[in-house]
């Protein structure tokens, strides 16, 4: 178990207008940021949950609650472009107890797109790289292989999301965020995030134009871990990039998963795969636990 920590408001500053002075006390919430770093358990090898976490306590997550998952390696690429894609997924719902009626995905191109879903909308759904809902019978679904998959809960309103976030559609989580105040008055500081495995600042490194210019998008002064640094070197860090934009939209909830999906044999990755990568899915709904049967 990796320790959790809190940082006080007071050092939140330095991430710039707005991150550290929110009111503290409209509802309790002192304003600072707690971070949640955690490693995946798989079950079986095929499938990891995880639970969305707020003070300290996962969110309804041993019984039917909301929560979080991702499908390992080990249980195939779950791709919707190579043929063997759908019996992988079909094969990981029917063990979630899914009925495939039930998942909503888009159709992933790396943009900053998000869709508001309705119960009636299609299940495969438009180009986009994000989703939310309110239906408590939905579960999303996206696929990733280094991308990071950002998970959204609102407490409040019960809305949740995922994004797929890679360099190039950073700012996402921020859309799906506004998308959720917009549609359901979700509070940001209501708001419990998961930024799920990715390829880590360790190994992710990219050109010097690349560097540089998602530096000056998503970098700037370096808050407390996770905050930054996002650009190290030539490195970047997907997850430091998506903490502050969280953060400065006023998110005080964050757990971080530390695994690697480049040096983590159990996780699929389109760098270290090649074009034969392993794509995950990333799941978030109202599961079952108890009918979360391992493949
Ligand atoms: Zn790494």
């Amino acid at each position: 178990m990796l320790p959790n920590w809190t940082i006080p408001p007071h050092n939140l500053d330095s991430l710039g207008a707005g991150a550290g002075d929110r009111e503290a006390g409209a509802s309790g919430d002192s304003g600072e940021l707690h971070v949640y770093p955690f490693h995946l358990v798989f079950e079986k090898d095929t499938l990891a949950w995880f639970p969305f976490i707020m003070d300290g306590a996962a969110l309804n997550f041993q019984g039917r609650g909301i929560g979080c998952a991702i499908s390992s390696r080990s249980a195939g690429t779950m791709s919707p472009r190579v043929p063997e894609g759908s019996l992988h997924r079909r094969r990981l719902y029917t063990s979630l107890g899914l009925d495939p009626a039930q998942v909503f995905t888009c159709t992933q191109v790396h943009s900053r797109e998000v869709l508001a879903l309705e119960p009636e909308s299609p299940r495969e759904g438009p180009q986009a790289d994000g989703m939310i809902s309110r239906d408590p019978q939905a579960c999303l679904a996206i696929t990733v292989a280094d991308c990071l998959p950002v998970y959204l809960y609102d407490t409040e309103s019960h809305g949740f999301g995922l994004v797929h976030s890679g360099w190039k559609g950073t700012g996402i989580a921020l859309k799906a965020l506004q998308l959720m105040e917009a549609r359901w008055h979700t509070r940001p500081e209501a708001v419990a995030a998961v930024l799920g495995p990715c390829i880590g600042p360790c190994c992710y490194q990219v050109d010097a134009a690349r560097a540089r210019s998602f530096d000056q998008e998503f970098g700037g002064p370096d808050g407390a871990y996770p905050l930054g640094p996002v650009v190290k070197g030539t490195a970047l860090d997907l997850q430091a990039a998506n903490a502050r934009i969280l953060v400065n939209a006023g998110v005080r909830h964050i757990a971080l998963c530390k695994d690697c999906t480049f040096t983590d044999e159990r996780l699929g990755s389109f760098r270290r795969e090649g074009p034969s990568y392993t794509a995950m899915a990333a799941l978030v709904g109202a599961f079952h636990l108890s009918l979360g049967k391992p493949l």
